[in-house]
C-alpha cells in the first residue's frame, strides 16, 4: 500500500515524480505529498486527497529542484488529511521521509522522544521514525547512513523508507522491509519507486532492494548495505516491461480494459507452457518441484481476497483431478492459529503483487515448519517470488484497477495448469481426458472474446439494478468461489453490499433476505449440478426474487424460469469459472460506473497489502 516515488538526478524533480505517483495511485490515494531540496532548502508540500489535487494546489509555483521525494499515502496511523501525509520532516526540518508500512513499535519511541522535547505535527508512525533518525544523529554524532542503519534496528514493523536531507542534494537514503522498493538506474540519475511503473520510461536497469537493505545514493553513486553496514552486492535487472502496459489505452478504466485484457493475459499466462495439439504441458517452475508435489499427503493454499478465491476454484480442480486433499486459507488466519504443517505438505501462496503481507508471513511460517512453498503471483520479482522455493508466474501484465480481474483469471489459469499436469503425472485422469483438457484450455482466450461481445447486455441489465442495495450471488461446486468472487467484486467497486453463497446454503439462512426487489445472480452454467441449481432458482423464483442467470449458451429451460440470462460458451466443467467470471466483473463494472464510483480506486481499499 501507498506510493513511494524518488528521484536524484539532472532533470526536473517535480514532474517526474508528480507523473510517478499517479502511477502509483492505485496503491493507495488518500492524500499525497512532494519534498524537494533546492537553493532555497528542503520544502515539503502535501495535501488530502488525489495526486491530482496536490497538483492543482500547487500549479502556480515555481518548484525547480533535481532531487526530491514522493508519496501518496493509503492511511494507517492517523485520518487522511494534510498534516497526516507524507513527506514528514523531522524536529529540525534538515530530514524529510516517506514510508510504506507501519512502525509498530512507534508509541514507545514517540514517547521517549516526546520527554527529549520533539513536536509531532502528525498522527503518524512515519513521523516518529523521521524524528528518531534526527534525534540518533545528534544523540551518537553520526552521519544519516548510520543513524537511518541504528533506527531501523530498533524498529518493529514493515516499512519502505527514502530519507533526504537538507544538507546534501546529492543524497537519498533508501531502506525496506516487507514493503517493496525498486531502484532504477539512469544516466547519473537515480529513481526509487514502490514498483517499476514510474521508472520505466527513464530506465529499464533495476535493482530489486532486500528485506533489511539500506541503499545510499550519494555523488552520483549507488551503494547498498545490509542493517549490520555490510556491502551487498546489487543484482541488476533489466525490466521486461512496456510502456502501454501501464496506460489505458483509450477505455475509460484501467478496470474496463483490464476485463477486455483477459483472452491476451490468460493466453500470456499460458504462453511457452501448454502445446495442446502436442499434448504438451510443462511449468518450467513446477519441473524441479514435481515429485514432491506428487508425493504431497495434502496441498495448503494461501491468499487473501480475490486470490483466496483463485485457490478456492483450485481446491476444486486439484481435488476432482489430481485426488490429493487440498486446504484454502485466508493467510491472515493461518499465520495466527498454530497450523499444523508438515514436511509432506506443499503450499501454493497465491498474490498479485506478490507483497501481501500476510500471505508472505504465512509462507515463512510454512516455511519454517519444513514444508515446500510454491508461489502464484503477477508481480516479477516481488517479495513472494524470491521468498518461496520455485513459483509460476501469471504473466497477466501490470494490474491497475484496484478490483483485481485479469490477474485473477490468470491465477485460475495458472494454478488448472498445475491441476492438469499433476493429475497427468500421478495417472488419476485418463490420457484422453487430459488430451481433451488441454485442447479446451487452449480454447478458453477465443470463448472469453465470445463472452465480451456480451458486454452491451451486461450493461443494460446493470442499469436495471443501480437501485439494489444488496446483491445475492449463488453457485454451486466450482462455480461457488465464481459466486463468492462476483459478490466480491460488487462490494469493492459499487459499495452495494453483496453476499457469495453456495446455493444450497441459501434455504439456511440467506433465504429470509429474498423478496421483489432482491436481485439473485445465480451461476447456472450446464454442468454436473445442473438440475440441482435449477430447484434453488425456482426457490427463489417462488419468493419473487429477480433472478440472472449466467448459463450455458444454448440452455432453453433456465432462461424460461429467470428475469436475465447472460449467455456463456460451452467447456469443461472445471473450466467455467474462467468464463463465468467475465459477465460478473462486467456487470460489477457497470453498476459502479452507473452509480458514479470510482473503479480504479474504490474507497478505502489499495492493490497491494502490505500491512497486516
Ligand atoms: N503508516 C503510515 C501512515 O499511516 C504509512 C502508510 C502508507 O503505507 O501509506 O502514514
Amino acid at each position: 500500500m501507498c506510493g513511494i516515488v524518488a528521484y536524484v538526478g539532472h532533470q526536473e524533480a517535480y514532474p517526474l515524480i508528480i507523473k510517478g505517483l499517479k502511477r502509483l495511485e492505485y496503491r493507495g490515494y488518500d492524500s499525497s505529498g512532494v519534498a524537494l531540496l533546492n537553493g532555497e532548502g528542503l520544502k515539503v508540500y502535501k495535501k488530502k486527497g488525489k495526486v491530482a489535487d496536490l497538483e492543482n494546489e500547487l500549479k502556480a509555483q515555481e518548484l525547480h529542484a533535481t532531487i526530491g521525494i514522493g508519496h501518496t499515502r493509503w492511511a494507517t496511523h492517523g485520518e487522511p488529511n494534510d498534516r497526516n501525509a507524507h513527506p514528514h520532516y523531522s524536529q529540525n526540518k534538515k530530514l524529510a521521509i516517506i514510508h510504506n508500512g507501519i512502525i509498530e513499535n512507534y508509541a514507545v519511541i514517540k514517547q521517549a522522544l516526546a520527554k527529549k522535547g520533539h513536536q509531532f505535527n502528525s498522527d503518524t508512525d512515519t513521523e516518529v521514525l523521521v524524528h528518531f533518525i534526527e534525534d540518533l544523529q545528534e544523540s551518537v554524532g553520526c552521519g544519516l547512513e548510520e543513524a537511518v542503519r541504528l533506527a531501523l534496528q530498533e524498529v518493529v514493523g514493515a516499512y519502505a523508507i527514502v530519507v533526504m536531507d537538507a544538507n546534501d542534494p546529492t543524497q537519498l537514503i533508501a531502506a525496506r522491509k516487507s514493503s517493496p522498493l525498486v531502484i532504477g538506474i539512469g544516466e547519473n540519475e537515480y529513481f526509487f519507486a514502490s514498483d517499476a511503473t514510474p521508472i520505466i520510461e527513464y530506465t529499464k536497469e533495476v535493482v530489486y532492494l532486500d528485506d533489511n537493505q539500506v541503499a545510499v545514493v550519494k555523488n552520483g553513486a549507488l551503494k547498498i548495505v545490509n542493517l549490520a553496514n555490510e556491502n551487498q552486492i546489487p543484482y541488476v535487472q533489466t525490466l521486461e516491461m512496456e510502456l502501454e502496459t501501464i496506460e489505458k489505452g483509450g477505455y475509460e478504466h484501467f478496470m474496463l480494459k483490464e476485463i477486455f485484457e483477459q483472452p491476451r493475459s490468460i493466453a500470456d499466462s499460458m504462453r511457452g507452457r501448454i502445446q495442446a495439439d502436442e499434448g504438451e504441458l510443462q511449468l518450467g517452475g513446477l519441473r524441479p518441484y514435481m515429485d514432491k508435489l506428487a508425493d504431497a499427503k495434502r496441498i495448503l493454499i494461501v491468499g487473501c481476497g480475490t486470490s483466496w478465491h483463485a485457490g478456492l476454484v483450485a481446491e476444486y480442480i486439484f481435488e476432482e483431478l489430481a485426488r490429493i486433499p487440498v486446504e484454502v486459507e485466508y493467510a491472515s488466519e493461518f499465520r495466527y492459529r498454530n497450523p499444523i504443517i508438515k514436511e509432506k505438505d506443499f503450499v501454493i501462496a497465491i498474490s498479485q503483487s506478490g507483497e501481501t503481507a500476510d500471505t508472505l508471513a504465512a509462507i515463512q511460517l510454512a516455511k519454517s515448519k519444513g514444508a515446500t512453498i510454491f508461489g502464484v503471483c503477477n508481480v516479477v520479482g516481488s517479495s513472494i517470488a524470491r521468498e518461496t522455493h520455485a513459483g509460476s508466474y501469471t504473466h497477466a501484465g501490470p494490474e491497475i484497477g484496484v478490483a483485481s480481474t485479469k490477474a485473477f483469471t490468470a491465477q485460475v489459469t495458472v494454478l488448472t495448469l498445475m491441476a492438469v499436469s499433476l493429475a497427468k503425472r500421478r495417472g488419476t485422469i485418463s490420457e484422453e481426458l487430459y488430451r481433451q483438457l488441454l485442447i479446451e484450455i487452449a480454447h478458453i482466450p477465443r470463448k472469453i472474446e465470445q463472452v465480451l461481445k456480451a458486454a452491451d447486455r451486461v450493461k443494460e441489465i446493470a442499469a436495471i439494478f443501480t437501485y439494489a442495495r444488496n446483491f445475492i450471488y449463488l453457485g454451486r461446486g466450482i462455480n461457488f468461489p465464481v459466486a463468492l468472487e462476483g459478490a466480491l467484486k460488487l462490494k469493492e467497486i459499487s459499495y452495494i453490499h453483496a453476499e457469495g453463497y453456495p446455493a444450497a446454503e441459501m434455504k439456511h439462512g440467506p433465504i429470509a433476505l429474498i423478496d421483489e426487489d432482491m436481485p439473485v445472480v445465480f451461476i447456472a452454467t450446464k454442468d454436473s449440478s445442473y438440475e440441482k441449481i435449477v430447484s434453488n432458482i425456482q426457490e427463489v423464483k417462488a419468493r419473487k426474487g429477480r433472478v440472472i442467470a449466467i448459463v450455458t449458451e444454448g440452455d432453453s429451460f433456465i432462461p424460461s424460469l429467470v428475469d436475465f440470462v447472460i449467455e456463456i460458451p460451452k467447456t469443461h466443467e472445471i473450466l467455467t469459472p474462467l468464463l463465468a467470471t467475465i459477465p460478473l466483473q462486467l456487470l460489477s463494472y457497470y453498476i459502479a460506473v452507473m452509480r458514479g464510483r470510482n473503479v480504479d480506486q474504490p474507497r478505502n481499499l489499495a492493490k497491494s497489502v502490505t500491512v497486516e
